[in-house]
């Protein structure tokens, strides 16, 4: 930046610094508005080729993104970011529970079969343990003979419950190929009355299954996150230099891997990352970065850049390195370099309430990404714990000495194996205890739509092109916050404590 003491020949210039705000010390200038909140639209991208229905991903941590997470995410329109502190089949594992979770057909492989030969008792109970209603019969060759359910079930088991599921079953089955789609599916079971279509090769042979409740469920989220197949999209945090994760996680279907790198304007990172870019189908999001020279590097071959060098709730980076970039500022420097290059900006790290995420985006940001928001909820992994009668899960900072014990940490440049004395850049917490993610992201989306809604931006594009801030003195801030006043109740997007 033009201070170097070799070209000044004074240290003192050193202190001629840049000012680099962050979430508290800007506003959003409200601004004219014919913008309901609830008519914005917070579609956004993610990456190159990855859309996503509201501007919102999960982190990769341990105490956040798992299957579950990423599930509830991408069925809310975001997107779930697996962590990698897990080996390499648990991941791919992970990826394939997300991937399967709305798939229209169920593979062979999940389908629960009858014999013909098993008896109707065996079968009853077969179901009442894999929690199915009902189940295809298949021969020893998988051909499908017929399909039993508990109403077939049912006035036998007074009668016949030793009987063979042969004598059960309805045996004039209505079968579909695998080109059926929903609604073709759902055609048929309303002309047959029935609940599930066994889906069958050119020789009869069980491939799949498509039920009415699968149908029914995928309506309900007809926001969520799809790939071309109609799959739920996943993404999947790789070390910089995880050749073997990346490749195993682009072969499960991940749509996006996440290099995971505390400090990606590293030059043996950025190689490696792109050298993983050209040997996978998936998008390459590289992180994290936090200012311009750094995009310029990665915008040459990323699919998105991730932004945030030390802004994390968890995070003790700036303390214990005394290197950082407060947010607000290290994303609107990347996103000048990145936004021209078309390659989206994701704003990684320290967002507390839906105005912090909103300004990310006023700041150049395509999406955010939260991890103590999420923590708390059912979805992220980890049970609820009481203290003082008030409910907790845990969050940990993957550079905290228990992630790094786990088989984290390489994020951050420790050699967990040879260096047993850690130097963290992260702590262990404990959050409390939210409820549901979807409420969460509710109250997120909506705080998000009503920042577009002051500044009358029905997009986010727009919003990004037409906001603008304001500075924040510190009576400023103390003003926006509830004062001279006992909250009595608490509400649901705001903590005083965050
Ligand atoms: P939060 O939303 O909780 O403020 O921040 C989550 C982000 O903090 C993560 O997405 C990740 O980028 C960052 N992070 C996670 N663990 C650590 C850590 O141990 N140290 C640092 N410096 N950052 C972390």
């Amino acid at each position: 930046m033009g201070n170097d003491v070799s070209e000044t020949g004074s240290f003192s210039e050193k202190l001629r610094v840049p000012e680099a705000l962050t979430f508290d010390d800007v506003l959003l200038r409200p601004m004219e508005s014919r913008v309901e909140p609830d008519a914005a639209d917070v579609s956004t991208r993610v990456s190159r080729s990855v859309s996503l229905n509201i501007p919102i991903i999960s982190a990769a941590m341990d105490t956040v993104t798992e299957g579950e997470m990423g599930i509830g995410m991408a069925r809310e329109g975001g997107l779930g970011v697996l962590h990698r502190n897990m080996d390499i089949e648990q991941m791919v594992a992970e990826i394939e529970r997300v991937k399967r979770a709305d798939e229209l057909v169920i593979r062979r492989e999940d389908v629960v079969t009858a014999h013909p030969t098993q008896t109707v008792r065996e079968v009853d109970e077969m179901m009442e343990r894999k929690g199915v209603s009902g189940a295809p019969v298949v021969d020893d060759t998988d051909t499908v003979l017929g399909i039993i359910s508990g109403t077939d079930i049912r006035p036998y088991l007074e009668v016949g419950e030793s009987d063979a599921v042969r004598e059960a079953m309805t045996d004039e089955v209505i079968t579909a190929q695998r080109t059926v789609g929903a609604r073709g599916a759902l055609e048929l079971m309303y002309d047959h009355k029935i609940e599930r279509v066994p889906i069958v090769d050119g020789d009869e042979h069980l491939v799949g299954l498509v039920t009415m409740q699968g149908i029914l469920q995928r309506r309900e989220h007809e926001n969520a996150t799809r790939d071309d197949t109609g799959r739920l999209r996943v993404g999947a945090a790789v070390g910089p230099f995880e050749t073997e994760r990346a490749a195993a996680a682009d072969d499960a279907g991940a749509d996006i891997l996440f290099i995971d790198c505390a400090h990606a304007h590293n030059l043996d990172v950025l190689e490696s990352a792109r050298e993983i870019k050209t040997s996978v189908d998936a998008d390459v999001v590289v992180g994290n970065i936090g200012t311009r020279e750094a995009a310029k590097v990665a915008v040459e071959f990323a699919d998105g850049v991730k932004v945030g060098i030390g802004p994390g709730s968890i995070c003790t980076t700036r303390v214990v390195s005394g290197a950082g970039m407060p947010q607000i500022s290290a994303v609107a420097e990347v996103a000048d370099v990145a936004a021209p290059a078309g390659v989206p900006v994701i704003a990684d790290g320290g967002i507390r309430y839906s105005g912090d995420a909103i300004k990310a985006i006023a700041a150049g940001a395509d999406v955010v990404m939260l991890g103590s928001y999420f923590a708390g909820t059912d979805e992220a992994p980890g049970r609820v714990i009481t203290m003082n009668g008030k409910k907790y899960k845990q969050y940990r900072g993957m550079g905290s000495v228990g992630a790094m014990k786990s088989g984290g940490g390489e994020r951050y440049l420790k050699d967990s194996e040879e260096d047993e004395e850690f130097v963290p850049e992260g702590v262990e917490a404990a959050t409390p205890y939210k409820g549901t993610l979807s409420s969460e992201l509710h109250q997120l989306v909506g705080g998000m739509r009503s920042g577009m809604g002051y500044v009358g931006a029905e997009t986010i594009p727009e919003f990004k092109t037409r906001s603008e801030f304001v500075r924040v003195s510190s009576a400023g801030q103390t003003e926006g916050h509830p004062h001279d006043v006992m909250i009595t109740d608490e509400a649901p997007n705001y903590s005083p404590n965050n």
